[in-house]
This record gives structure tokens, sequence and C-alpha cells, in this order.
């Protein structure tokens, strides 16, 4: 209950915080616009008795004094509605800037404990398997074949382990304006047929149509392009059913190269669009979430684009599923 009482919801606060503000302001507007319009009324009655005991039976309404008191009293009304009215406008503004800020860091920090949950599950689960197959092993002696399964399977685990630290190195490493990277001409081909060649035996059995145009050349980094191609086909294959069919389509025209991976898999949402390319951001919830995932990969892939200033953008493949584009000028 005190717990409760002294960690209030910082959200409740802040509304509470504004709307004291706002009804303080109203309030003292209020009586600002009060405060003149009585001091003006008696402005006038007293000023129109003192008139008419120095000329007798003219109109005090046509008077300069009247018109005087009247412009003064106009002015400092128009005075109290403009400022008054700024002021709100600007507590407004200032309120909406607040809170967009205040969402951004509350969903990083979302998305910072998602990432945590997900990389400690992601080291523990094949440290795990590796370190059984290897007690196993070193307990009793098992027949070759059995022994050759536990091998390979340890190794496919290392591999899911290796690609795991290599992304979050990688993570680390692109966040810089300068990541140092190497500039020398590459063949985008044959790095991105053979990404295509490696996961072309997947668990899932997911067919990877090849459409790679050969002698296509970049100066760009080997390590980080491999990195681009390996994400976009690992999220083709891990977010699509099993036996279904990814493009990987790889071409040039007018100084720019064109690299295109197209699935029918669970397709994402228009509102999420804009924001898988967002560090750590995973679209759904780590509760409830099927896959596994830490959120870096698109991440890297728009950094590494940004970097080599190109384009990027996903959009929805007919009838389900999406594709995503890379556009890379090539000087
Ligand atoms: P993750 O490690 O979660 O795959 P990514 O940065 O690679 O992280 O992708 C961010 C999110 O974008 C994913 O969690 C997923 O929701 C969505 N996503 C990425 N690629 C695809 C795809 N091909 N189809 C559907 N959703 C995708």
């Amino acid at each position: 209950m005190l717990k409760k009482i002294f960690s209030p919801n910082p959200f409740k606060v802040f509304y509470l915080v504004f709307a004291y503000i706002l009804a303080f302001s109203v309030w003292w507007a209020y009586l600002l616009y009060a405060k003149n319009e009585t001091a003006y009324k008696e402005k006038i009655e007293l000023n129109q008795i003192t008139f008419w005991q120095i000329h007798p039976g003219d109109d005090y309404n046509s008077s300069d004094e009247y018109k005087m008191v009247t412009a003064k009293y106009k002015r400092q009304k128009l005075m109290i509605e403009t400022e008054g009215s700024a002021f709100i406008f600007l507590l407004l503004a200032g309120l909406l800037a607040v809170r967009r800020v205040f969402m951004r860091e509350m969903q990083l920090a979302r998305q910072q404990h998602n990432f945590l949950l997900s990389v400690t599950h992601e080291l523990k689960s094949p440290l795990s398997t590796v370190k059984l197959s290897l007690q196993t092993m070193a307990m009793r002696k098992l027949e070759p074949e059995k022994e050759e399964k536990l091998i390979a399977n340890s190794l496919v685990d290392i591999d899911r382990l290796e690609s795991l630290v290599d992304n979050i190195l990688f993570a680390a490493k692109i966040e810089r304006d300068e990541p140092g990277f190497s500039n020398d001409e590459i063949n985008l081909s044959d790095i991105t047929q053979s990404v295509v060649e490696r996961l072309a035996h997947n668990k899932k059995n997911i067919r990877i149509h090849d459409q790679v145009k050969p002698g296509v050349y970049l100066h760009a980094d080997p390590i980080g392009y491999t990195s681009v191609v390996m994400n976009l086909v690992e999220n083709a294959i891990k977010y699509s059913e099993p036996s279904t069919d990814v493009t990987v389509a790889l071409t040039e025209s007018d100084g720019q190269v064109f690299l295109s991976v197209t699935d029918s898999g669970i397709g994402i949402a228009d509102s999420e669009k804009g924001r898988v390319f967002d560090k750590f951001y995973r679209v759904g919830n780590e509760d409830t979430r099927k896959t596994k995932g830490t959120g870096l990969g698109l991440y890297i892939v728009r950094r590494f684009v940004e970097i080599y200033k190109g384009e990027i953008g996903v959009s929805d493949n007919k009838p389900v599923g999406s594709v995503f584009k890379i556009v890379l000028p090539k000087v």
C-alpha cells in the first residue's frame, strides 16, 4: 500500500501537475479580466459625474476622455485575451513535446527490457543444450552415430550463439558515425549467393529462390553487406510458415544497386512498418511472441544503408508477406 502511494504512475502525476497549472492560469486570467471590467465601469461612473459637473447636459459618451478610457480598457482586455491564449497554447505545446519525449523514453526502456529478456534466453538455451550434449558424451561411451548427431546439433547451437554475438557486436560498431568500414570494391553477387546457399538448408524447409544478377560490384564493407543479406533472409525464414517461398533478387541499373527479399510470411501491419527498423524494436510483446530475436537485425540493415547513403523500405507482398527493398548508389 505504502509502496503504491510513494510510487504513483508518472503519467498521472504529470497530467495532475499540468491540470493544476492550467486551472491556476485560467483562474488568474479570469480574475484579471473581471478586475479590468470592474475598474473600467467604476472609472466611467466617476468620470461621468465629474464631467457633468463641468459640462452639464453634454453627452459624456462622445467626450475625448470617455474615448480614451474606453480605448485603454479595450487594449488591456485584448492584452489579457492574447497573452492568456498564447500562454495556454505554449503550455499545451510544451505538454505535447514533454509527453512525446516521455513516451519515447518509456518505449526505449520497454524495448531494452525485452532485449535483455530475449538475449538472456537466446544465450541460455543453446548453452544448456551444448552443455548437456558434452556431459552426455563425457559420462558414457556412445555409439558413433549418436555421438556425431550430438556434435552436429552442438555445432548448430554454437553457430546460433556466434551469430547472436556477432549481431550484438556489429550493432555496437555500426552505431558509430565512423564505424571503420572497409571501402574496397566487393562482389555483391557472390556474397548474396553464398548467403542464399548457406540458408538454403533451413529447418522450415523454405525454398529460397536466387534471382541474383552475376557481377554486381559496389565499394562497401563485405562483413556489413553479408550481415544485411543474412538478417533479411533469416527474417524472411523466421516470419514465414514452413515450406513457403522466399526470393532474393539483386540487380543494378543507372548507377544504383537494388536488393530485395520477398517472403510469403506473416507480413507487417502498416502501423509497424516505420518502427521495425528501430533499435530493439520487435512487433508484439516478449511474453506472447513465439519467434526468437533481439530486435537488432533490421536496425543493422538500416544503419548500413544510411552509411552508404542508400534507401530502405518495406511493403506488402501479394497476397501475403513482405518485401524488403534496398537501393544503394554506386558512387
Ligand atoms: P528480430 O530479432 O526480432 O527478428 P529485427 O530487427 O530483425 O529483429 O526485426 C524487427 C521486427 O520486425 C521483428 O521482431 C518482426 O516483428 C518484424 N519483421 C522483420 N522481418 C519480418 C518479415 N520478413 N516478416 C514479418 N515481420 C518481420
